[in-house]
């Protein structure tokens, strides 16, 4: 869907912009330190947004020591006290996460799309299955559905416009995965706000990533979504890690090293397990667009390898490496795991002498 473009400290959202990945801190802003820290760790995990809670004035003031430490936008995140908006927009955040129906009268939304507009930096009406109003509540029979959810969006959206606040990006989550597509849809068809996507309070570790996977996943096929946060209980960096495979999986990114490997079954006692991980450790950092195949024997392992960069096809206690199509050599299978990346490191180069 064709969104209008809003731009958070230099990053465009929306308009046809490559998707970004964003993520949320989990130290407090006040641990001066340790958050920096976890910035750090973020913006090396491929973060382009980081968004972090700003509770109290503390907190507030501590982004004047850490936006200017910053590689990435910082968007700050408000509920209640529309004060706090103000403050972290003249201490230098990129985007306020604010909801109108959250921070008092009419004149608290007044100010603040005042102070935003003057700073020049937009919004995010964050709604989920917890914030939806009452009246609207009512109207659906005092549940929580995709369309209540949709127009929760609206209204929002309608109390900022009012006071001339028109760079808003809109997130609609809730924890069931179908209903957020839903509302998604409902909303995108109406409004062209770019979209935040994600899956609220997905969980921790497979059920997580899972879940964010098929609901973050089937909004970005169907070209809902101009940015996306995976929410994982623990380390947000494996939310970084995560949505930069799901845009990977969906075909909005290319940069680095993709390594399809097959199941293997009782054709093959090859350890590809070890191979794969190996080989992931060692590239986890190249940027370069490049498919590495590691097959068990030589049912799937020709074709497959063919059409990589560079692949193996283990076959009894060697293994048949592929570049470029064609054999390359045939390896003892100590031998397979160092000719990959040594052929890798050399294909990253002549990737980036084109
Ligand atoms: S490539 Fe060979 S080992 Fe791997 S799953 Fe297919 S048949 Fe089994």
């Amino acid at each position: 869907m064709k969104t209008r473009t809003i731009e958070v400290g230099g990053v465009k959202i929306g308009g046809g912009n490559p998707v970004t990945v964003q993520s949320m801190l989990t130290v407090p802003l006040t641990d001066t330190e340790n958050v920096l820290r976890q910035i750090s760790d973020l913006e090396n995990a491929g973060c382009e947004i980081i968004r972090g809670a700003v509770p109290d004035q503390a907190a507030a003031t501590a982004l004047k020591e850490i936006i200017p430490k910053m590689k990435v936008p910082f968007v700050a995140d408000i509920h209640f006290n529309y004060h706090l908006a103000i403050a972290s927009a003249e201490a230098g955040a990129a985007k306020v996460r604010i909801n109108p129906g959250n921070i008092g009268s009419d004149d608290n939304v007044r100010k603040v799309c005042e102070c935003l507009r003057y700073h020049g930096i937009p919004a995010r009406i964050g709604v989920n299955s917890g914030s939806v109003e009452k009246d609207i509540l009512a109207r659906y029979g005092g549940k929580v559905t995709a369309e209540g959810l949709a127009e929760s969006a609206e209204k929002s959206v309608r109390a900022f416009e009012k006071y001339g606040l028109t760079d808003v990006a809109v997130s609609i989550k809730a924890t069931d995965v179908p209903m957020t597509i839903e509302a998604n849809r409902v909303f995108s068809a109406r409004y062209d706000n770019p979209l935040h996507i994600g899956i609220t309070e997905a969980g921790a570790d497979e059920e997580g990533m899972i879940y964010s996977a098929v609901g973050i996943g089937s909004m970005l096929m169907e070209g809902i979504g101009d940015t996306i946060r995976v929410s994982l209980t623990g380390d947000p960096v494996n939310e970084v890690r995560v949505g930069r495979e799901i845009l990977r999986a969906c075909g909005l990114r290319h940069e680095g090293v993709r390594v399809i490997s097959c199941p293997t079954c009782a054709r093959t006692d090859a350890d590809t397990l070890s191979m794969v991980h190996i080989i992931k450790k060692r590239t986890k950092d190249i940027t370069t667009p490049m498919t590495v195949a590691v097959m068990g024997c030589v049912v799937n392992g020709p074709g497959e390898s063919k059409q990589a960069d560079i692949g193996v096809a283990c076959t009894g206690s060697r293994g048949v490496i592929f570049r470029k199509g064609e054999i390359f050599k045939t390896v003892s299978r100590d031998e397979i795991v160092p000719l990959l990346l040594k052929e890798i490191f050399e294909i990253e180069k002549e990737k980036n002498a084109l």
